[in-house]
């Protein structure tokens, strides 16, 4: 007999432990089964997308904030940027869009979401123009990240972040500033007047009008892209169908209040596009009720999304779209189930009461000013602590998201308000929204072991 010593050598000499057991443990999450509707309805978007120039359809591309609905009253087909490099991001396939914006000069510290999507810029406008130059050249045209429609028009309306309005700026020369360009202007809301707090005080009264007059003059000029009068009795229709998917929505996220919880972050990272950007229709309706049964039948069964869970924590920071399978498994390989977060839970239509149907744009520029990213830090303390206590969260991930310094920016003092005012503990791992090269796994599954033992030693003194 003979000793195979290759093999015996190569399985001493593995120095990573993590990923070895990574790989050998069982996958102890259980993630709904109705958000792959979900993903379906976002893919048949997107195909659909792809073939607006074939049917004449106007195109508009924009970033941010969620002005679909009036996209959509206007008869336009809309691309919103972040949303589709988070989905080459999230299908792998990020890389030649961000080799091509590499290749215009793009830095890799520019958030990966603008270099993604102003790779795709680059890319749609060589199909224009010609077929093959350098890099830009080599890369097959039929690239998911190439199939984009060139814009008929760009609108900006960027909360809490200034890279908004320069991707967009830059996204226009790109395009030989051959496509006018619309900027709605969102203040910050600071919140630090004596009456400020979430959604109270005399800023926020003010801010929101500001910000409506600004969408109206928005109307104006689509109606003269479009040379089509704006159809307001769509856009009410379409506020009332995001306002019951939303209603429904935060209802189901209530339910996951309940230990052990039914669903978890991931799911309602998988439920983003839906609420974020797919048409207002009955569909959407549907789906958002589709996933509140779920959960509402797992708890009648009592069936929990993370087997033996053991502790609950809060999300801080944007996904990181390249590991979200893989974080889901992450999580829940520790007996963690991660039950809500700042980016699924305080964006994305969450305070539906606010949507007044006779007048949807009020409601509409008050949603785009609560953005996660646009408050100043009160608002933000305010709203973590009301999240921690309504899920009984017991610690905290916060995502050091590397390119988008506007959601890392505040985590160190909301990290020290959770443990000052809650003795809630936290950690933070380094990763990025769009770049699977600034995830560290060591940084994650560290932190994670010592946040966790942390917790069980404050347990064990209760
Ligand atoms: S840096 Fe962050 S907030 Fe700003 S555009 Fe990028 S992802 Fe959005």
């Amino acid at each position: 007999m003979t000793l195979d010593l290759s093999l015996s050598t190569k399985q001493s000499l593995d120095l990573s432990p993590t990923r070895t057991r990574t790989l050998e443990v069982v996958d102890k999450s259980n993630r709904l089964k109705s958000t792959s509707l979900g993903g379906k309805m976002v893919a048949e978007y997107w195909d659909n997308i792809f073939t607006a120039k074939e049917r004449g359809k106007h195109v508009v591309w924009y970033n941010g904030t969620a002005l679909n609905p009036i996209f959509q009253a206007a008869g336009l087909e809309w691309c919103h940027g972040e949303a589709f490099s988070a989905r080459l991001a999230a299908m792998h396939l990020e890389g030649p869009a961000q080799q091509a914006g590499e290749e215009y000069g793009y830095i890799a510290e520019l958030c990966s979401y603008a270099r993604t999507h102003l790779g795709c810029a680059v890319m749609t406008q060589k199909g224009i123009t010609e077929k093959q130059s350098g890099i830009v050249g080599m890369v097959d045209q039929d690239q998911l990240a190439s199939k984009l429609p060139s814009p008929d028009f760009f609108v900006n309306a960027y909360a809490g972040c200034s890279t908004g309005q320069q991707w967009d700026a830059m996204t226009y020369r790109v395009f030989g500033k051959d496509f006018p360009i619309f900027n709605v202007s969102l203040p910050m809301i600071w919140g630090n007047k004596k009456d400020s707090g979430y959604l109270r005080g005399t800023e926020w009264e003010k801010t929101p009008l500001y910000v409506e007059e600004q969408l109206k003059k928005l109307i104006e000029f689509i109606e003269y892209q479009t040379k089509k009068p704006f159809d307001w009795d769509a856009l009410s229709e379409n506020m009332s169908y995001i306002k019951r998917a939303s209603e429904l929505r935060l209802e189901a996220m209530a339910l996951c209040a309940a230990a052990p919880t039914p669903a978890t972050y991931w799911d309602w990272v998988a439920s983003i596009a839906p609420i974020n950007f797919l048409p207002a229709n009955q569909l959407l309706v549907d789906y958002f009720q589709a996933v509140k049964d779920e959960i509402q039948q797992r708890i009648v069964n009592n069936i929990s999304a993370v087997q033996n869970e053991r502790y609950r924590v809060y999300f801080d920071g944007i996904m990181n779209w390249n590991k979200l399978g893989f974080l889901t498994r992450k999580f829940a390989e520790f007996d963690v189930a991660v039950v809500a977060g700042r980016y699924t839970h305080d964006s994305f239509w969450q305070e539906p009461q606010l949507i007044d149907l006779d007048r949807p744009l009020l409601g509409m520029a008050q949603h785009y000013l609560i953005c996660p990213i646009n408050h100043g830090l009160k608002i933000m303390e305010e709203l973590l602590l009301k999240r921690c206590d309504e899920y009984a969260i017991d610690g905290i991930a916060f995502h050091s998201t590397r390119t988008c310094r506007a959601m890392t920016n505040p985590q160190h003092i909301l990290a020290r308000t959770a443990e000052r005012d809650r003795g809630i503990k936290s950690f933070s791992f380094e990763g990025d929204v769009a770049d699977a090269a600034f995830y560290k796994d060591e940084s994650l599954e560290s932190g994670l072991v010592a946040m966790l033992e942390s917790i069980d030693q404050q347990r064990a003194k209760v």
